[in-house]
């Protein structure tokens, strides 16, 4: 027997048509620092088309060769999103915070053969041009930008305005490739080691695009506007640029404005309806709408209904504030570049108390049908969904990752310590799920505190000293410890005109804790170090301790 279903492909090629035509109306808004410049999805789509016809004709863009694009979250990467994959090519997005070494070794690794990038990076890609590979044949400019720092470059060099300008705005989009083809490539930060290319297939994004836009997750629908603060450079701004295409919702796009200040602006005079970023950039945005900078009245943000706060654990005191404060709803998201990456989204069940429901939305969130998980305990045993038993989390799903990237004409990798013999992306998150499928992180596999046999959650500890109202940022760190193998060294920023002091600090977080988990080692520090995509750069704090840099 066979199914009777029509067999077509799922393809970046068919949200780009939908978006431009039927959703023409919607509106992507950059933020330019003044106030916004709004462009409609049909103008976007007709953009896009110009954009291919020159990336085809003019800079030999065959779909063989990768596009790279260095910019920031604006209308023009828009069209690169949708054009380059749409034309067959493949898109890869660069990570404009990677130190040099590192952006130069993604940039050759994938042997990109054409960069779009922002004006106001450019010096960046000047100062690695040394560094590039001949597989780079051209360098297009969006924006303003001082295009003499690219004397020193071999090929081609383009304005972005002038290389699409009287093109034709139709394009015979690919919406017949294979669905497994490939359609984008990111990189992971690469925070242990080099990074390693994670290539998205057309299937896998559009897969992706109806779970972002489920009213499970982000839910976005032609009735919202979206507000990616999380960056189009890495894991494709968590998918809500396609989504948005896909569903119509309108688009506002920060650009390289994500200070606190300019954000709580946006959002005030564009009023997106549901945002998503790191709990770093949460954090400053709070402190902003707290205390707002040179002005009396408090910002209006009552256009929020959702904003969603992920990349890494978010402390619940953050939830808390944003909802009792300001009566924004937030949401805890769980994912990483390998997933694509929405993993888990923390919405809570019906019905529950408030201090339940509470309880709930501090954890991970919940998987969908599409993202199967299971825990591994320390010899590969299978450890039950009770809540309780931790394990390290194993994935499996159709936008989940089954190998990296290996290289132009290599096989992919699939290294032992990232893969399962039976084909599941082992996370290094460790964590437990309840019988209802909702996960709790405590840790990454590298950060967890093992004292004397017993595991430490470095997560927990720094959740309740940021609840502290004189806490900005804390972050915990496992250091050598002669009797126990490891102990906690807690590392705090303290909020301007604090009075509380380290000792005060202990007894708050005595109070909370096991007596066996409390650290002896604290540390002032003026602000804890991120790492390319904001998080807590524990590494850095870790060298610090070994260099004897704390005291
Ligand atoms: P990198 O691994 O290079 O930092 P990713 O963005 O892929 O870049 O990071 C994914 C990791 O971020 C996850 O494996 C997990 O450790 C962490 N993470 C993501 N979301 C959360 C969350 N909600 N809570 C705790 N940790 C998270």
């Amino acid at each position: 027997m066979f199914s009777t279903m029509q067999d077509v492909p799922l393809t970046v090629a068919r949200i780009l048509e939908h978006g431009a035509s039927f959703h023409g109306r919607a509106t992507v808004t950059t933020w330019d620092g003044e106030g916004p410049r709004v462009r409609t999805f049909a103008e976007v789509g007709a953009r896009a088309a110009q954009l291919a016809h020159a990336l085809r004709d003019e800079l030999g863009v065959t779909p063989d060769r990768l596009v790279g694009t260095l910019m920031w979250n604006n209308a023009d990467h828009l069209e690169a999103y949708l054009a380059v994959p749409s034309m067959g090519s493949v898109l890869h997005t660069l990570n404009l915070r990677l130190p040099a070494a590192q952006l130069a070794f993604i940039v050759n690794h994938a042997a990109d053969h054409a960069i779009v990038v922002s004006g106001s990076v450019l010096p960046l890609l000047a100062g690695v041009l040394d560094q590039l590979a001949p597989t780079l044949r051209h360098i297009v400019v969006s924006g303003p930008g001082d295009l003499s720092l690219l004397a020193g470059f071999a090929g081609g060099v383009h304005e972005y305005e002038a290389l699409i300008a009287g093109r034709p705005t139709e394009y015979p989009w690919q919406d017949e490739l294979d669905e497994r083809s490939p359609a984008m490539i990111c990189y992971t930060s690469g925070t242990t080691g080099d990074p390693k290319g994670v290539v998205y297939s057309h299937r896998s994004i559009y897969l992706h695009c109806l779970q972002v836009n489920s009213a499970a997750t982000f839910g976005l629908t032609q009735q919202d506007t979206a507000l990616p603060v999380v960056p189009m450079f890495h894991v494709g701004a968590w998918g809500i640029p396609h989504a948005a295409f896909m569903s119509g919702a309108n688009l506002l796009m920060p650009d390289r404005f994500l200070q606190p200040q300019p954000l709580a602006a946006m959002i005030e005079r564009v009023r997106p309806t549901v945002s998503a970023a790191v709990p770093t950039i949460w954090n400053g945005l709070l402190d902003e709408l707290d205390h707002p900078t040179g002005r009396e009245q408090a910002y209006d943000v009552s256009s929020l209904r959702q904003v969603v706060i992920g990349g890494s654990a978010c402390p619940p005191a953050l939830m808390r504030a944003f909802q009792e404060r300001h009566g924004i709803r937030v949401v805890h998201a769980w994912g990483m570049t390998e997933t694509s990456p929405l993993g888990t989204f923390g919405l809570p069940p019906a019905g529950l108390d408030e201090e339940r429901e509470w309880e709930y939305r501090a954890m991970q969130g919940v998987f969908p049908a599409s993202v199967q998980a299971r825990l591994s305990g320390p010899n590969g045993e299978r450890m039950p969904h009770d809540g309780v038993a931790a394990g390290e989390l194993e994935v499996r799903g159709p936008w989940i990752a089954g190998a990296y990237y290996g290289g132009a004409g290599q096989e992919p990798e699939r290294p032992e310590d990232k893969f399962t013999e039976d084909g599941w992306l082992r996370t290094g998150d460790v964590g437990t799920i309840t019988p209802d499928g909702f996960l709790t992180l405590t840790d990454r596999a590298k950060d967890v505190i093992k004292s004397g046999g017993e595991w430490i959650s470095s997560v927990e500890l720094e959740n309740h000293l940021m609840a502290h109202p004189e806490v900005a940022e804390a972050a915990v760190v496992a250091v050598p410890d002669e009797k126990w193998g490891e102990r906690p060294l807690a590392t705090v920023v303290l909020r301007p005109g604090a009075a509380v002091d380290l000792r005060g600090l202990r007894a708050f977080l005595a109070g909370r804790v096991a007596a066996w988990q409390l650290p002896e080692r604290w540390a002032l520090i003026p602000a804890v170090p991120k790492t390319s995509v904001g998080k807590f750069d524990k590494k850095v704090i870790r060298e610090w301790h070994k260099s004897g840099k704390l005291t």
